[in-house]
């Protein structure tokens, strides 16, 4: 009875294909009279592929990768997400999609400074040892050295006590003449790392004992300043501030915001002071959004009057640890400030994997959150994967900006990174940055790796972006975006814009519009089966700048370390369709360079693929083959297995059924 049931059903199931595959073949009176059995397959099927109203929709300049609190002081100018925006809205980019490092939401390593064991220098400034409780690795985090500076004639000294600070000035001038530690990590450069640049919403308070040991008055003052990040304000950049004047008991307190600096008067009663750095900086427009990016301690004097402040037990620490927490508040002030700017804000992060950074690309409610560990990167593609998102693999050549390193080290850096991606299948990342230079690897090593990878079956849609920590938002790097097609610029719009790979990536400073392909009904990000002869392949450059041109490239899937090129950067006439040949396996894409040489804007490809209809691997193509894509009719890529998506697009629709079925049909 169950073989007779089976039987019947299977023989429902042909018929039901067979009339799908005719209905299909009654329309196609295009398909070459002359071809084989399989090339008709092919020929036939790529007709009906495609969804032209995706075409329609607009393309959104995104930064997909930007850091704003956890800048770890690498620009020289620092800035908060208030800055990026007003760049971004000056540049005309549609929406950012912040990208700090996950360790920056878990603010669990506290900052202390540790005075025990510290040693004076003879031009006075001080040198501290490990603080203890934190790890080795960590030890450039934190505050390493004091960095003293006099301005003025005044006469400074130091001295340090079983971890009190003892710092004096005297100047007989009647202009204030002082004396300052600035913090700075232990090799004497800023303080780079998330513990000492920690964001203020992770609600830092500062706790330390200090006293005046002098006579107070008007003559002497001292105090704690922390330079914030760089805001921008009627076109002018500038850091925020929050300055702590330390006065002796008894003196009013006072709190005094301008629209850059909040001063605090704390008068010394008990000696113990505790203040929440959020709490003052909200006195500031958009203070919550801020990082600590400098420390100074500072005392001046005039008139000959004594200056002199001790402090101990300095700490910052952050109130508020929970990663969740602290990526909502980060989420929370990018809607504000998307209100205010008009530029879109979405909140990712950028996550260690060891010797590489991935970026995750989730849907909005997706559950997966910033953490302190590092996570292997297949590990964490397949974290990210299973709640429906994507992976960038970022700078591959790796995260530093040396000088352009000489033409044949950088071709061996591409060798290298393609023998350690291809075993690995990249991570299972599904995105590849390409920069003007990163590492000291130019653009067309960017390229190169980039079509390596998928000439030897592991292709990776491209984007650009600047990975900026600040400004001064000048060079071109800062400029580099990727478009996004979407029907709208929601963080679930512009990831499935990603998921299509319907992006093309370059210069907004140089471009802002439309570059896009179609090879018949298949759009760029899409796949075109192999079929005999030539198709036609419609380049869209819109508008097409000035004197640019546009360089057709196709490459054949050739495993091995060298590119195979049908098409060698020709220049093209985007205005009219191009005959490309469609009967290799491959890929086609477009490349826009200026008159005068600089690279422009990149499309990404239209993949050309060999039907492969033996979709459970049992080396020839018969009915259960059908039977499998079949019964995967209208489910997704995944769970439906990949290679029942015959025709790819992510969905086991009738058009995989169709051409499951033909292929059986012209092999039996
Ligand atoms: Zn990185
Ligand atoms: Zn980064």
């Amino acid at each position: 009875m169950m073989a007779r049931t089976t039987s019947l059903r299977r023989q429902i199931l042909i018929r039901a294909v067979l009339c799908a595959v005719l209905v299909l073949a009654g329309g196609m009176a295009g398909a070459p009279q002359t071809a084989t059995a399989a090339s008709r397959v092919a020929g036939a099927l790529h007709q009906t592929v495609g969804d032209p109203g995706r075409a329609l929709n607009p393309w959104y300049s995104t930064q997909l990768h930007v850091h704003s609190w956890s800048n770890h002081n690498a620009g020289s100018q620092p800035g908060s997400m208030q800055y990026h925006s007003a760049w971004a809205q000056a540049a005309g980019l549609d929406v950012l999609w912040w990208t700090d490092h996950n360790k920056l939401f878990v603010q669990e390593m506290d900052l202390p400074l540790n005075l025990q064991g510290a040693t004076i220098t003879n031009t006075l400034d001080i040198a501290l040892p490990h603080p203890p409780g934190i790890e080795p690795w960590y030890r450039a985090w934190q505050i390493g050295w004091l960095d003293a500076s006099v301005t003025g004639a005044g006469a400074p000294a130091v001295a340090l006590d079983n971890g009190m600070l003892h710092m004096e000035l005297r100047h007989a001038g009647s202009q204030f003449s002082s004396f300052s530690y600035r913090a700075l990590d232990y090799q004497q450069r800023r303080i780079g790392g998330q513990s000492f640049v920690r964001p203020l919403i992770s609600d830092p308070v500062l706790s330390l004992d200090a006293r005046r040991c002098d006579a107070g008055g008007a003559d002497a003052y001292a105090e704690i300043r922390f330079g914030l990040s760089w805001h921008t304000a009627n076109g002018v950049s500038a850091p925020q501030e929050l300055v702590y004047r330390l006065t002796p008991a008894g003196q009013p307190p006072a709190v005094v915001a301008s629209s850059r600096v909040v001063t605090v008067s704390l008068p010394l009663s008990t000696g113990h002071i505790q203040r929440s750095l959020l709490a003052d900086a909200r006195l500031l427009p958009d203070g919550d959004d801020n990082a600590i990016q400098e420390l100074t301690f500072k005392i001046a004097s005039r008139n000959n009057a004594a200056a002199c402040l001790e402090i101990s037990n300095f700490l910052v620490a952050s109130a508020q640890r929970d990663p969740a927490a602290n990526f909502a508040a980060q989420r929370v002030i990018g809607q504000r400030l998307e209100a205010a700017s008009g530029v879109v804000q979405h909140v990712g992060w950028e996550q260690n994997a060891g010797d590489w950074h991935l970026n995750p690309y989730l849907a909005r409610q997706a559950a997966l959150m910033p953490g302190w560990q590092d996570i292997a990167a297949p590990v964490f593609s397949a974290a990210v994967h299973a709640q429906g998102g994507l992976t960038a693999l970022n700078h591959p050549f790796g995260a530093d900006y040396p000088p352009l390193l000489p033409p044949a080290q950088q071709d061996a850096l591409v060798q290298s990174r393609l023998n350690r991606l291809l075993p690995a299948r990249a991570w299972g990342a599904d995105l590849l940055e390409i920069y003007l230079e990163r590492a000291g690897v130019d653009l067309e090593r960017h390229l190169k790796l980039w079509d390596l990878l998928a000439a030897n079956g592991v292709p990776l849609c491209g984007t650009a972006t600047s990975d900026q920590h600040g400004g001064p938002l000048t060079s071109p790097r800062t400029h580099m975006v990727t478009w996004i097609n979407a029907p709208d610029p929601s963080q679930d719009a512009l990831l499935a814009g990603l998921a299509g790979c319907r992006a093309f990536f370059g210069r907004i400073d140089l471009f802002d519009g439309v570059i896009d392909l179609r090879l018949g009904p298949v759009a760029m990000g899409g796949t075109h089966l192999v079929a005999p002869g030539t198709g036609l392949l419609h380049v869209t450059v819109d508008p097409l700048p000035p004197g640019a041109q546009v360089r057709l490239v196709q490459v054949a899937d050739q495993p091995g370390s060298q590119l195979t090129y049908i098409v060698d950067h020709a220049p093209i006439d985007p205005s009219q369709p191009i005959a490309i040949d469609i009967s290799r396996p491959g890929f086609v894409r477009v490349e826009l360079w200026s008159a005068d040489g600089n690279p422009i804007a990149f499309s990404n490809r239209i993949t050309l693929k060999n039907v492969s209809c033996d979709v459970n691997q049992s080396a020839g193509v018969d009915i259960v083959d059908v039977q499998l894509v079949a019964g995967a009719f209208n489910q997704t890529v995944p769970p439906a297995p990949a290679a029942y998506d015959l025709l790819p697009d992510n969905r086991i629709d009738v058009r995989d059924v169709t051409l499951a079925a033909q292929c059986w049909a012209a092999r039996r």
